[in-house]
C-alpha cells in the first residue's frame, strides 16, 4: 500500500471515506431529472447538481483508483504517469458510459443537450473535488466540506454496493417516467 499522508494527519482511512460514486449512476440520475425539465436547462442543471449529493449520502460501492485521490487532505499533482493516465481513462470511460446511457434512456423526452447538461451537472461535483485538491481555495473549499459531510461514510462491498446503485438508478428512472405522464 502506498504511503498515505492522510494517515499521518489522523484523517479517516481512505478506503472508508473515498468520496467517489460511480459516475454512471450520477449521470443517469441527472439525465432522468433533466428529462422532467425539457424546456428549462438551468433547472435541469440545478436538479442534476443537487442530486449528486443526495446520491452520495447513500452507502455504496465505488471502484478503486490507483493514483488519483480526493480523500480529505490529499493533494493531487498533474504528472502524466501511468497510474494517473489509467485512472483518468477509467473515469473518462465511466463518464462516457453514463452520458450514453442518459441520452439513450431519456432523449425521447427532452432535447439531447438538456439531458447531457443534467447528466454532466450530476457528475460535476466529483471532478470539482479533484480541482479542489489541486487548488484548495474558496468557493470549492466550502463545497468540498459539504460534499464530505453529506457523503456516506459506509462503504458497501461488491457486489451489494453495486446492485444498490443499479436498483437506485432504476427506481429514479421509473419514478421520473411516472412523473412525466
Ligand atoms: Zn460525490
Amino acid at each position: 500500500m502506498p504511503p498515505d499522508s492522510s494517515h499521518a494527519k489522523g484523517y479517516v482511512r481512505e478506503e472508508v471515506a473515498k468520496p467517489e460514486m460511480i459516475l454512471t449512476t450520477h449521470a443517469v440520475v441527472g439525465g432522468a431529472l433533466a428529462s422532467l425539465f425539457p424546456a428549462n436547462p438551468i433547472v435541469a442543471i440545478a436538479a442534476g447538481f443537487v442530486s449528486h449529493f443526495a446520491i452520495d449520502a447513500i452507502p455504496h460501492w465505488d471502484y478503486p483508483l490507483q493514483s488519483i485521490s480526493v480523500a480529505k487532505g490529499r493533494r493531487n499533482h498533474l504528472k502524466w504517469e501511468r497510474p494517473i493516465v489509467q485512472d483518468a481513462a477509467l473515469i473518462a470511460f465511466d463518464a462516457c458510459v453514463g452520458l450514453a446511457l442518459a441520452v439513450g434512456l431519456f432523449s425521447a423526452h427532452a432535447p439531447v443537450v438538456v439531458i447531457m447538461l443534467g447528466a454532466i451537472a450530476g457528475m460535476l461535483p466529483d471532478p470539482l473535488q479533484f480541482v479542489h485538491s489541486l487548488h484548495p481555495h474558496e468557493p470549492l473549499a466550502t463545497l468540498q466540506r459539504f460534499h464530505w459531510w453529506i457523503h456516506s461514510k459506509r462503504k458497501l462491498d461488491w457486489p451489494i454496493g453495486i446492485s444498490s446503485q443499479v436498483i437506485f438508478a432504476a427506481i429514479v428512472v421509473w419514478v421520473t417516467s411516472a412523473l412525466r405522464y
